[in-house]
C-alpha cells in the first residue's frame, strides 16, 4: 500500500487531537508515516502507533524552535524525499497551512487547504471542502505532483488502530536560507482551562445579544458545564466584550465542532463562514426571524438570559 506522510502537531511530545484525526483519514488512502519534529518528537511515537502510524520519522534540532516554519519545511521535504509518499497531510492550523504551502512550492505540487473530508479516488485522494462562506461543498483532487492536503480539525473521528510505529531518525539539514526569521520571544497565552477553540468538540458562542462583557459569564457557564470552548461574534469582539482570539467567522477562527451553540447571534454570512460546517447547530435568539434559524438543527426562540442559564442547570443535573 502507498505511504502517506502525516505532519505531527504536538506540544513537547503530547500529540494534539487534529493529528490523530489525520491518521484516521490517512488510513483511508494508504499507510500513514508520521513526521514528528522538535522537542519531544520521539515521545509521540506510541500515541501515533496506537492510531495507525506504520512508521514515525523523528528529528529534533534547535532550529525548529529558534526560527519560524522554514526549518520544519526542510525536514518535511527530507521525509518526502525519503518516502516518496502518495500524499502529504497536515492539520489546517496557521503553521500547518504555511508548511504545506511552502512544501507544495518546493516539490512542484498542488495543494488543497481546509479539507473537511478525504477519500481514496482512482486518480488520487479526493478532498471535500466547504467554500464561499460555506455556500458550496466541493470535491477536488490535486492534478499536479504529490497532493499536499491540509485538513480542518474535527473533520474525522479519532480511531485507535494498532500499527508498528517503527521509529526512525530523520536526517535533516536546515538550509541557511531557512534561518531568515528568528523567534525572539514566546509568550504563552494564559490558560482558561477550556479546550482550544478550533479543536473543541463543543463550542458555545455569544454575540451582540449578550449585551456586555459583564454578561459573558452566562455563556462561559454553559460552556464549562459542557466542557466546551467559548466563541464570540465579531460584534461582541469589536465591542470589547470578548478577546479577538475567540472570534468565530470569516475574519476569526473557523470551527467545525460536533455541537455549536450560538446565543444572541443573528447569523450574518461572515459568522456562518466560520461555523457552518459544525455537525449540529443550535441557536438561541429572541427574534424568530433571525437568519441563523435558516441553518440550525435546533432553534430556541427566547431570551438567552432565561434560556442559557436554564440549559446550564439542566446539563449540570445530568
Ligand atoms: P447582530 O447581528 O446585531 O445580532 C444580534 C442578535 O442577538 C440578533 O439576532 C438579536 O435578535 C439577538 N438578541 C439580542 N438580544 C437577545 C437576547 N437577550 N436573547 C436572545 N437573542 C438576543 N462577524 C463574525 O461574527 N465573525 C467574523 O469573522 C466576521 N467577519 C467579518 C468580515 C467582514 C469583511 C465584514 C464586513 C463583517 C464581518 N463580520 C463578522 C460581521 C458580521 O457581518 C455581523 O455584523 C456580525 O456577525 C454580527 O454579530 P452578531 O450576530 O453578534 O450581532
Amino acid at each position: 500500500m502507498a505511504e502517506v506522510l502525516v505532519f505531527v502537531d504536538h506540544v513537547d511530545g503530547a500529540v494534539r487531537k487534529p493529528t490523530l484525526e489525520l491518521l484516521t483519514l490517512a488510513r483511508r488512502i494508504g499507510d500513514p508515516v508520521a513526521v514528528s519534529l522538535g522537542n519531544g518528537a520521539a515521545d509521540t511515537a506510541s500515541a501515533l502507533a496506537e492510531h495507525g502510524a506504520v512508521k514515525v520519522l523523528t528529528a529534533d534540532a534547535p532550529e525548529f524552535g529558534e526560527y519560524l516554519v522554514a526549518p520544519k519545511v526542510d525536514a518535511l521535504q527530507a521525509a518526502y524525499e525519503a518516502v516518496s509518499p502518495a500524499a502529504v497531510l497536515l492539520p489546517s492550523s496557521a503553521e500547518g497551512k504555511e508548511i504545506g504551502a511552502r512544501l507544495a512550492v518546493r516539490i512542484g505540487s498542488g495543494i488543497i487547504t481546509d479539507a473537511v473530508d478525504l477519500e481514496a479516488g482512482d486518480e488520487g485522494p479526493v478532498a471535500t471542502q466547504s467554500v464561499f462562506a460555506a455556500s458550496f461543498t466541493t470535491k477536488s483532487r490535486v492534478s499536479k505532483g504529490t497532493p499536499v492536503i491540509t485538513v480542518k480539525p474535527n473533520s474525522a473521528p479519532v480511531e485507535p488502530a494498532a500499527a508498528a510505529g517503527t521509529v526512525e531518525a530523520l536526517a535533516v539539514t536546515v538550509a541557511d536560507s531557512s534561518k531568515g526569521t528568528k523567534v525572539v520571544s514566546r509568550t504563552p497565552r494564559e490558560s482558561t482551562g477550556r479546550p482550544d477553540l478550533t479543536e473543541a468538540a463543543i463550542v458555545v458562542s455569544g454575540g451582540r445579544g449578550v449585551n456586555g462583557a459583564e454578561n459573558f459569564p452566562v455563556i462561559e457557564a454553559l460552556a464549562d458545564s459542557l466542557g466546551a470552548a467559548v466563541g464570540a461574534s465579531r460584534a461582541a469582539v469589536d465591542a470589547g466584550w470578548y478577546p479577538h482570539t475567540n472570534q468565530v467567522g470569516q475574519t476569526g477562527k473557523s470551527v467545525s465542532p460536533q455541537l455549536y451553540i450560538a446565543a444572541g447571534i443573528s447569523g450574518a454570512i461572515q459568522h456562518r463562514a466560520g461555523m457552518q460546517t459544525s455537525k449540529t447547530i443550535v441557536a438561541i435568539n429572541k427574534d424568530e426571524e433571525a437568519p441563523i434559524f435558516d441553518l440550525v438543527d435546533y432553534g430556541v426562540v427566547g431570551d438567552l438570559f432565561n434560556v442559557v442559564p436554564a440549559l446550564t442547570d439542566e446539563v449540570k443535573t445530568r
